[in-house]
Parts: C-alpha cells; sequence; structure tokens
C-alpha cells in the first residue's frame, strides 16, 4: 500500500467577476499517494488547472481566492504556509510544467543559467556542481551532446526539445511531486507521446507522483494510475485506471470515453459527442449541472446537487443514478 503524500479536502476556489461569483473549483477532494500518477480530466473551464494552481497558491488575488479546504502535504497544510514557507515548497517539492514551454521559458537567458538558478536556488550547491547537474539533467530527459547545448538559448531547440528542457528544469531538484498541465498541448501529435512517455517513464525511476492535467483520455488511459473526472468544479467521478475505463459511472465519464475515436471501429461511424456545452459557473444553482446533457436526468438532478457515493476503496461518483440504487 502506496503511502499518501497529499491530501486535498474541500478545496474551494472562487474568483470575484463583475458579472458574478465564478465558483472555478467547489469543494474538491483527492488523495496522491507516493509514485502515483493520478489523472485529472476534463473539458475547459473544468476546474483542473485552478485546482492544480491553488496547490501551488499561484491563484491570482483578486479577483481569486482559496476559499477554503485544506491540501496536506506531509502533515502540514499548504494553504496555512506563509509566502516563505510556500516558497520552499514550490520546485523543490512540488513542480510544475506548463503548456507551453516557451513562455515558461525566458528567451533572452541561456538555458544554462535558467537551469543553474533553479538548481542554485533549491539545492545546497555551488555553480559548478550546479552546471554539473544541469548537463546530466539534459541528457537524462534525451538532449543530444547536452555539455554544448546547455549554452544554447531556448529558440534554438524546438517546441519538443524545450518542453524536455521544462522537464530537465522540474525534475532537477528531485520533486516529490510533479504537476504537469496539459504538457503537450503546444506540441505536434508525433512528438505528444514522446515527451508523455519520457515525463512517465522519469518519474517511475525517481518514484515521482505526477499529477497530470489533461482534457486528453488517450494519456489517462495509457499512463495514470488514477483518475479524478471534473465537471464545473467539481469531481464527479474517481477511481483506478482500469475502474473508469471499463466501467465507466459517470454519465459525463461514459460519454467522454464514448467520444474518443477507435481504430477498431469502421471511419465511416459518427463519432459520438456529448451534446450541449459545458455550463457557465457563475452563480450555478445547486442542481446537477451536468442535467441539460444527460440522457439519464430525472426530476431530482434538476433541484438538487448529488451527493458523494462511495462505491469501493477509492471509488466514489456523484450521480443520483447511484444513490437511486443504494
Ligand atoms: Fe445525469 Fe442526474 Fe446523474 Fe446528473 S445526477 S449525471 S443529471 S443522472
Amino acid at each position: 500500500m502506496r503511502e499518501v503524500i497529499l491530501k486535498v479536502d474541500n478545496l474551494k476556489t472562487y474568483f470575484n467577476t463583475d458579472d458574478g461569483i465564478v465558483k472555478a473549483v467547489d469543494g474538491v477532494s483527492f488523495e496522491l499517494k507516493k509514485g502515483e500518477i493520478l489523472g485529472i480530466v476534463g473539458e475547459s473551464g473544468s476546474g483542473k488547472s485552478v485546482t492544480n494552481l491553488s496547490l501551488m497558491k499561484l491563484i491570482p488575488s483578486p479577483p481569486g481566492k482559496i476559499m477554503g479546504g485544506t491540501a496536506v502535504l506531509d502533515g502540514e497544510d499548504i494553504f496555512k504556509m506563509n509566502d516563505n514557507e510556500i516558497r520552499k515548497i514550490r520546485g523543490n517539492r512540488i513542480s510544475m510544467i506548463f503548456q507551453d514551454p516557451m513562455t515558461s521559458l525566458n528567451p533572452f537567458l541561456r538555458i544554462s543559467t535558467q537551469l543553474i538558478e533553479t538548481i542554485v536556488l533549491h539545492q545546497d550547491l555551488d555553480k559548478e556542481a550546479a552546471r554539473k547537474r544541469a548537463v546530466e539533467m539534459l541528457e537524462l530527459v534525451g538532449i543530444p551532446n547536452p555539455a554544448k547545448r546547455v549554452n544554447d538559448y531556448p529558440h534554438q531547440f524546438s517546441g519538443g526539445m524545450r518542453q524536455r528542457v521544462m522537464i530537465a528544469m522540474a525534475l532537477s531538484c528531485d520533486p516529490e511531486i510533479l504537476i504537469a498541465d496539459e504538457p503537450t498541448s503546444a506540441l505536434d501529435v508525433t512528438i505528444q507521446a514522446q515527451i508523455i512517455e519520457l515525463i512517465q517513464d522519469l518519474c517511475r525511476r525517481m518514484n515521482t507522483a505526477v499529477i497530470m492535467i489533461t482534457h486528453d483520455l488517450g494519456v489517462v488511459a495509457g499512463i495514470c494510475d488514477t483518475v479524478c473526472v471534473m465537471y464545473a468544479g467539481r469531481v464527479v467521478e474517481k477511481g483506478t485506471n482500469d475502474e473508469i475505463f471499463k466501467e465507466p459511472k459517470h454519465p459525463y465519464t461514459q460519454g467522454l470515453i464514448k467520444s474518443v475515436p477507435r481504430l477498431d471501429k469502421p471511419t465511416s461511424e459518427k463519432l459520438f459527442s456529448i451534446k450541449g456545452q459545458p455550463p457557465n459557473v457563475i452563480n450555478l444553482p445547486e442542481c446537477c449541472p451536468f442535467h441539460p446533457r444527460c440522457e439519464r436526468a430525472m426530476d431530482k438532478c434538476r433541484n438538487t446537487y448529488p451527493p458523494v457515493t462511495t462505491l469501493g476503496e477509492d471509488r466514489e461518483v456523484r450521480c443520483w443514478l447511484y444513490e437511486e440504487d443504494k
């Protein structure tokens, strides 16, 4: 049984806007175990990125605010930490890689400067040792001729290579948790699989836990051990990879899985799509937010938000269908 290293409980992150309160994350709970790869999946606006920015305390305030909940890392609540304490966590114990590496790398500085700065900032190493570590990390992520390429500028690397540099930077301080926020969305399809495999391979070798944020169910199916499906700011289904893909319970998860193109289906067959659009999360009424799109919606769904139904160990769903079964 793997040890739980991060426990998020009832996280609420809201944004105050001129149109009303956006409840971007509204009561999210999950656990992350050592060395585990957890996928957080959902459409744009489901709250997956805000959940993880909240964990790093990177929510712009105002207009955003963490309104409640806890995120306990090794017995300490991240949300109770002051700026100094959280700075020690960021990059050191929890690292993050973003969609577009070009926006995270400074185009005016050599890779060596940026990597060495990160290593010196977070580890007790002098510049020479940090440079050696930087070259080792570039080699580890598959950059050819790393001792020479470390002196290049970001624009001298392709998109895929830049994302490899970001992975090197994120893992250079040996974090316990890596948050990867849509790490392949800005890359060519051919490169995407290589980057995903690299993250999986390195994290398994370094025993780093990963939170993989994605809208791509193919990525989740391929590498994640456990999965949280988010809709309108809440987790609507949780389970192991097998449970979610072999026996999805929530109608939204079932729709997501049905809409993935499959090689064993004739190309002439029309691809399934979930009808309608995700809801506007401003002033959401207390009903199931999926009901306008759900083929199995009942009267109750239109009036009351479904509670969490526990179906087994770490297996949960938020849907009235399963409360009815009980
Ligand atoms: Fe569909 Fe009702 Fe379940 Fe919501 S609670 S997903 S509307 S059946």
